[in-house]
């Protein structure tokens, strides 16, 4: 799954595989060349890795549910602002 993030320096937004082991400059604003997670450089990484292959998981694992004839509908709307509200939690945790 891609994912966004914004670059807490030029504020531009770029998708986190930009900023991988592959990208041309690894854990570095493909913009404006901040480098990011100044203390996790080692973490960082993998943290973006996992992030990726979670969500992928995720929506593949809800999308086999989705394709058994189960009698239920999955409610996705509800996923998806239960995930954000989470993800959010997190975010108010790390701010503080
Ligand atoms: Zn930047």
């Amino acid at each position: 799954m891609n994912i966004e993030a914004a670059c807490g320096t030029c504020n531009r937004t770029f998708l986190l595989e930009q900023i991988g082991p592959e990208s041309d400059d690894p854990g570095r604003c493909p913009f404006c060349g901040t480098r990011f997670g100044r203390h996790y450089t080692t973490v960082l990484d993998e943290a973006v890795n996992d992030a990726e292959d979670a969500g992928r998981r995720f929506v593949s694992a809800l999308g086999r549910l989705q394709g058994m004839e189960t009698g239920f509908e999955i409610d996705v709307d509800g996923v998806v602002e239960n995930i954000a509200e989470q993800v959010r939690a997190h975010e108010r945790k790390a701010a503080s």
